[in-house]
């Protein structure tokens, strides 16, 4: 076994490879760029070697600033991680040229895997089902359109190289195909530096279901079951669980054969996911297989007993697997929740900020909290927005889910915005209970999963109103008390109109955090004031309030005008009308890419563009005003 291993990696996965790595008595190299020089994988780690600047293509994806970095330090391993290097043939082969283990597949199988369009040729050949459509070369506008047109509208356009959900457009219609696939290249251009598109049917109502393989070096290879990953935005995954709900034993057995199948076409070694769509009659078709650990691993890690990583340590010395099929057995439920900086509101836009609250559930055998930051970290525009991963484990789904909601309910998170409310929402759903799952899930219970706020509020509006009372009780008191009227209530010492009391309250830059009991019913809350209004975490979840009333600090956002600003930080990639030309409401105006993904501002109303702003290719910050619009009366 190694002695000595890099994890060229950051953020929560680093820190899980450190914990696993660190228990094998193995000594850890972290790497680091300018923005997390003093992140906690650095902390967790024995050594760490500083790789570079905060953008990723200058630190984390520098080939030979981390064949240095394992070189200097004399780790005899590399662990990638997902994302970044992890899928890179050229860093697997850097690392065998310069003696290092990397911890993942031989190169020609993250070769063979790292085109969508090829794995599909050689999952053809092995006889494992495919998604109908289109991989291959001719890549005309006309011909693509015509193949779109044979497999039968809707088309999935994907990028070849994809990943992360890019590059992919949904085509309902004809008349929808070109200005789909110019966006759908351009996006993975941008991305993956290759548009190379490929051509499915679009299946509808399908499931996310994807099966964990490992395999050795000595021919052995099983299972480790399956994950439904199928809650998704964007095409990416929000809650996943293991075991999937509603799975036969025989299903299980089926799909589990072809992801070995899979596996053993391009002799591989390692963990790898082998990613299935599900429809409802119970035929599976291959979507892709990810040649590295996956995000969701510890849903397996739960219901199987095994720790993955140690697994990836074993297989990389070149060791036997620890566990044969029949030794391998799913013991109760688990469920992963993502905790990302997103504005579930507004289209999942991530968020960045400062984490001046951060307050995850206890941890005990049955919940397990995967981060990477701590109070007082930033949420930078850098790296992905993902905050942690909520892991439970119950005997049954139900209990597991019960766990889910209250972990959730107990998550406070402050200074960014988070989907934790959205995520409290969607676990408690009649639907998600149900366990009636499909990619469209959100999308088709949007309605259910957001109405559900409007009612909770009754329990959000008196703690909310506690709070505007006690900061404005406490500004008017301090006035009172200076004056000279004697008989003034702001003397009496015994809470008057007070609902609820202050147990502790900490002034952070410019919020204000309380930790407040209500004395209605003596539940913990703690409530984050902020210049527009308040954060409200409360047993029964996350609540904003925003203030309403003018004397206690009008909100003057007006919705119209914030719709033609810059959702975030990024690039402005197209102005998609004239200077002076009058549009229709809901007509796309500008496109901007930030995070490698596109959004698009469009028009409040009927109206007239009077001015843009900034010029195509211009940097715009986040909030920027980015054109003169006049609304036309009708
Ligand atoms: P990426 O590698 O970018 O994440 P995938 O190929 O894994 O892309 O697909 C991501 C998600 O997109 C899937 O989990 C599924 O929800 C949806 N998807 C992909 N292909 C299809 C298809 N042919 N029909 C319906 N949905 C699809």
């Amino acid at each position: 076994m190694f002695t000595k291993i890099l994890i060229a990696n950051r953020g929560e996965i680093a820190c899980r490879i450190i914990k696993t790595v660190r228990q094998m008595g193995i000594t850890t190299v972290a790497v680091y760029s300018d923005a997390d020089r003093s992140a906690l994988h650095v902390k967790m780690a024995d050594e760490a070697v500083y790789i570079g600047a905060a953008p990723s293509n200058e630190s984390y994806l520098v080939v030979n600033r981390i064949i240095q970095a394992a070189t200097e330090t004399g780790a005899q391993a590399v662990h990638p991680g997902y994302g970044f290097l992890s899928e890179n043939a050229d860093f697997c082969r850097q690392c065998a040229m310069h003696n290092i283990t990397f911890i993942g597949p031989p190169v020609d199988a993250i070769l063979a895997m790292g085109s969508k369009s090829a794995a599909k040729t050689i999952m053809a050949n092995a006889d494992v089902p495919l998604v109908p459509g289109y991989h291959g070369d001719d890549q005309s506008s006309a011909f693509l359109k015509s193949e779109a047109e044979k497999i039968g509208y809707p088309v999935l356009l994907k990028a070849a190289a994809g990943g992360g959900g890019k590059g992919m457009r949904a085509v309902h219609c004809a008349e929808e195909f070109e200005q789909a696939l110019i966006a759908a290249k351009r996006e993975a251009l941008s991305s993956f530096n290759d548009d190379l598109m490929l051509v499915e049917k679009y299946l509808l109502k399908p499931r996310h279901v994807e099966i964990q393989v490992f395999c050795d070096s000595h021919q052995n290879a099983v299972y480790l079951f399956e994950r439904d990953c199928s809650v998704q935005r964007r095409h990416q995954k929000v809650i996943e669980e293991a075991p999937a709900p509603g799975m036969t034993l025989e299903l299980r057995q089926k799909m589990g054969a072809a992801a070995i199948k899979a596996a053993r076409a391009i002799n591989y070694e390692g963990a790898g996911t082998v990613e299935f769509l599900l429809d409802s009659r119970g035929d599976f078709f291959f979507m892709e297989m990810n040649t590295r650990l996956q995000v969701e691993h510890p849903v397996t890690e739960m219901i199987s007993g095994q720790d993955l990583v140690t697994w990836q340590l074993i297989v990389a010395a070149g060791q036997s697997l620890p566990c044969s099929q029949e030794q391998l057995k799913i013991n109760g439920h688990a469920f992963e929740a993502r905790i990302y900086a997103e504005d579930p509101d507004n289209d999942f836009l991530p968020a960045t900020g400062r984490l001046s609250l951060l307050q995850p559930p206890p941890e005990d055998s049955y919940i397990r909290v995967d981060t990477g930051v701590v109070q007082g970290d930033e949420v930078s525009i850098y790296y992905d927005p993902m905050i942690a991963k909520l892991i439970v484990w119950g005997t049954t789904r139900a209990k597991a889910l019960t766990r889910l909601t209250e972990a959730l309910s107990k998550y406070r998170i402050a200074g960014v915005t988070t989907n934790i409310g959205f995520l409290y929402n969607l676990a408690t759903s009649q639907a998600f209970r149900d366990g009636d799952v499909d990619t469209g899930f959100i999308q088709h219970h949007h309605d259910e999963i957001f109405r559900q706020r409007q009612q909770d509020l009754n329990y959000a509006a008196p703690l909310a109103a506690s709070a505007f009372l006690n900061l404005r009780q406490d500004n008017a008191a301090k006035i009172a008390q200076q004056s000279n009227e004697p008989n003034s209530p702001w003397h009496l010492n015994n809470n008057w109109g007070r609902p609820m009391s202050v147990i502790r309250m900490e002034i952070q830059q410019n919020e204000c955090v309380l930790s407040a009991e209500s004395h209605a019913d003596l539940s913990n809350s703690t409530i984050v004031s902020k210049n527009n209004g308040f954060d409200l975490f409360t047993p029964e979840g996350f609540f904003h309030c925003r203030q309403l009333y003018p004397d206690l600090g009008v909100n003057n956002d007006d919705v119209d005008r914030d719709n033609l600003k810059a959702p975030m930080h990024g690039t402005l990639i197209a102005l998609m009308v004239a200077t002076g030309a009058t549009v229709k409401k809901g007509d796309t105006l500008v496109i901007m890419e930030a995070m490698k993904m596109e959004h698009t501002v469009v028009a409040p109303s009927d109206g007239v563009v009077t001015e843009f702003y900034f010029q195509t290719g211009s940097l715009v910050e986040a909030d920027a005003e980015l054109l003169s619009f006049e609304a036309l009366d009708l």
